[in-house]
């Protein structure tokens, strides 16, 4: 058997279809463009691709988008300066972090300074503690909501089934974890320090697996049936693969995200919707205010 490919690209395309429309929409009606600010210290040549990719998915989508390059000398001070200055900033309605930061400057004040209601990538405290209460309103990481609405548009129920999410990281495995959760998932969180990890895969209906260790996840640790969304991003003998050995478990698995073009493309898009999500929350309130 072979299993049903999640095509994150064309699930993407279509979502990036209805946002222009209703970004043309809500123009007519007069919103000012919906506008992404990234902030980039330094020149990491990862986040220099990253910021390019993101600037053709906004204009793409009839979006803004604005790019702020700070020097590699920037000291935190100067980082929570800009980030002020873009919170306070009408025309400027997200703001995404590049990370990593040089080693010299500190993450936690970085996110602390960006301004929640604009904090499109969900890595504030204030976003990352109501996904974790699974209260208020509050913006979620783009890729691990990309992976919950790869499975909600390919009709996957998610309540109910015991989802393995391997990999905890701030950005990726954790806020995935409390998505499948809130979507009623019984949720198993496996790390590094998991003692056999085959373990716990081979007893997921769901599995979402972001480590950036190529191939990891072989067809024996995988039950018949199962769906898997595969989050790595890894170069090998320069080609994109994923975590998951995907020849072999796209043999045992029910459905899988492939890569390239799986979870990759659906990153995006979300970074678009909950851009356009804050600038409607934005005008809303600045039509109360008024
Ligand atoms: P991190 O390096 O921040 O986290 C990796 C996680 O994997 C850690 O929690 C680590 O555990 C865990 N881990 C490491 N080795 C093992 C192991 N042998 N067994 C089980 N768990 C292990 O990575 P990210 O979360 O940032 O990224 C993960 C992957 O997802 C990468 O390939 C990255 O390129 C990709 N990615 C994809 C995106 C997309 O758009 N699809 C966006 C962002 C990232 P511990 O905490 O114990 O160290």
């Amino acid at each position: 058997m072979s299993a049903r490919l999640l095509d994150g690209r064309a699930l993407a395309r279509g979502i990036v279809d209805d946002l222009r429309d209703e970004v043309g929409a809500l123009s007519r009606a007069g919103l000012p463009q919906p506008t992404i600010a990234v902030v980039r210290v330094g020149n990491d040549p990862a986040s220099v691709r990253y910021a390019s990719q993101i600037e053709r998915a906004f204009l793409g989508a009839a979006m803004g988008f604005r790019l702020e390059a700070l020097p590699e000398s920037t000291d935190d001070a100067d980082l929570a300066r800009v980030l002020a200055a873009l919170a306070a900033d009408p025309t400027v309605n997200g703001i995404l972090l590049q990370f990593p930061l040089p080693p010299r400057l500190s993450r936690e004040r970085a996110v602390e300074a960006i301004d929640p209601a604009k904090d499109v990538d969900g890595v504030s405290p204030l976003n990352a503690g109501r996904l974790f209460v699974g209260r208020g309103h509050y913006f979620a990481p783009a890729t691990p909501l990309g992976g919950i609405e790869i499975l909600r548009r390919s009709g996957i129920q998610i309540a109910g089934r015991h989802a393995v999410v391997v990999g905890r990281s701030e950005i990726v495995g954790r806020p995935l974890a409390m998505l499948l959760l809130g979507e009623h998932a019984t949720v198993t969180i496996c790390h590094s320090r998991t003692p056999d990890l085959a373990h716990f895969t081979r007893d997921a209906s769901i599995l979402a697996v972001a480590v950036g260790r190529p191939g990891m996840i072989s067809g024996d640790m995988v039950a018949p049936g199962a769906v898997v969304l595969d989050f790595g991003i890894n170069v090998v003998d320069g080609k994109l693969v994923g975590d998951v050995d995907q020849a072999v478990v796209s043999s045992v698995a029910g459905a899988i995200t492939p890569v390239p073009g799986g979870t990759g493309p659906m990153t995006n898009a979300m970074l678009l919707s909950n851009t356009l999500e804050a600038a409607k929350r934005q005008s809303s309130r600045a039509r109360s205010i008024r």
